[in-house]
């Protein structure tokens, strides 16, 4: 009854989480949410206010498909200041957030007979996409034994002749992990020498605790201008989620075949929002950094209190605002034996809502947003340790040996 192609792509797993949540909730269940990828913050006051304006001012009709020009160029303007990189405004486009960002430049770039290369425990949303453009997704596996880290070899050693691109998000969705300079310049040599595309997820660009050097841009626009896709939103840096505003920056040709897709497809981003990034953009950024200490605490705090139990082994995330621990310590053949059922079970029996594993093709973990509250962060991980030692389908933990 349904088309080929959708024997081969399912809903989004991460929006899934937050939706049973809801139900549950509805039920008058008082659930702690930690499936939502969105911070907990509000919108900057400055892109609240620019969006006001533009419907006081009647800015409610269809604009540019590709975007308002102030738009652009203030996005623009914004990667000439942060990365040192040059692009006209032509060459970007504003798109319904980073997920149409990065739908469009698949389907723009891949097809039929293609393989991309992208790596995992990822987020989903990259390999549906390369499907639905028709191309073949090939995902290099990383490890919590290096953080996640994106090892350039393991990627240049998937590539092969029908390689048509690499998809890198850093840093990523689900594991925080934060790709060093030196390892895209690898990539990125190697992708030069090929005549590939690198399209960078860059959502998470803002939320980085380290000092790593991150001027990711910089190091594909030095090798290879003319095969760089950037991809950005507004969403995680300034707490807009729900407007739907973010971009892709790349070559003309690229930027033109994003803005024809669009046309056909949603047209230009909401107006009102396309005003409220621009009043976002311009307005004052110490929201930006005190979101980014806030979460710095969160993490450092949690990740603390998660230790309490050494079965749940946690990589501390360099970025964005997930723990992605592994979990498969708690499972046995004949207990939950699957991070999934293990969300399922923590949902319905302590009300605590996860992402499981499976969603980012890591069974064996569970992706943990801590773009909550230190408060509901403390009452869930309270209530998970609870269920993990109370649940007679959990192994029991050891009692240390006396001394
Ligand atoms: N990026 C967020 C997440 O991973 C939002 C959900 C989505 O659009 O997939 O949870």
């Amino acid at each position: 009854m349904l088309a080929k192609r959708m024997e081969q792509v399912a809903s989004s797993p991460t929006l899934q989480v937050g939706l049973e949540a809801a139900r549950l909730r509805r039920t008058g269940v008082e659930v702690i949410d930690f499936g939502a990828g969105e911070p907990d913050f509000t919108t900057p006051e400055d892109a609240k206010v620019a969006a006001r304006a533009a419907i006081d001012a009647n800015f409610t009709k269809y604009t540019a498909n590709a975007g308002i020009d102030e738009l652009k160029a203030a996005i623009a303007n914004r990667y000439r200041v942060d990365y040192g990189v040059e692009y006209p405004a032509q060459q970007v486009i504003v798109t319904a957030g980073g997920k149409q960002a990065l739908y469009n430049t698949s389907m723009a770039l891949f097809g039929p007979g293609d393989e991309v290369v992208t790596h995992s425990p990822g987020w989903p949303s990259i390999t549906e996409q390369i499907k639905l453009a028709g191309a073949q997704a090939v995902s290099v596996r990383t490890q919590a034994a290096d953080g996640f880290r994106i090892l350039p070899e393991t990627i240049v050693s998937a590539l092969t002749a029908r390689t048509k691109g690499v998809i890198l998000n850093s840093p990523g969705n689900p594991t925080g992990a934060v790709m060093p300079e030196s390892d895209l310049a690898i990539i990125a040599d190697e992708a030069a020498s090929r005549g590939i595309w690198v399209v960078l997820d860059l959502c998470y660009e803002r939320l980085i605790y380290e000092e790593i050097p991150h001027n990711l841009p910089k190091i594909l626009n030095d090798r290879m201008p003319e095969r760089t896709v950037l991809t950005g939103s507004m969403s995680k840096t300034y707490a807009m989620t729900g407007w739907r505003c973010g971009w892709v920056i790349g070559p003309a040709p690229v930027v033109a075949a994003c803005g024809a897709i669009q046309s056909h497809t949603t047209s230009n981003v909401c107006s009102i929002s396309q005003r409220a990034a621009l009043g976002a953009l311009g307005g004052a950024q110490d929201c930006v950094q005190e979101m980014l200490e806030e979460y710095r605490s969160r993490r450092d705090q949690a990740a603390e209190w998660f230790t309490a139990d050494a079965r749940i082994r946690l990589v501390k995330p360099n970025g964005a605002f997930y723990f992605f621990p592994d979990i498969s310590g708690l499972l046995s053949p004949g207990g939950i034996s699957t991070s999934a059922e293990f969300a399922q079970e923590l949902l319905q029996q302590a009300h605590v809502a996860v992402t499981p594993g499976e969603a980012f093709g890591a069974p064996g973990f569970l992706r943990i947003s801590y773009a909550t509250s230190l408060e509901q962060l403390r009452e869930g991980i309270r209530r998970l340790l609870e269920f993990i030692n109370t649940s007679d389908r959990i192994p029991r933990l050891k009692p240390r040996p006396a001394l």
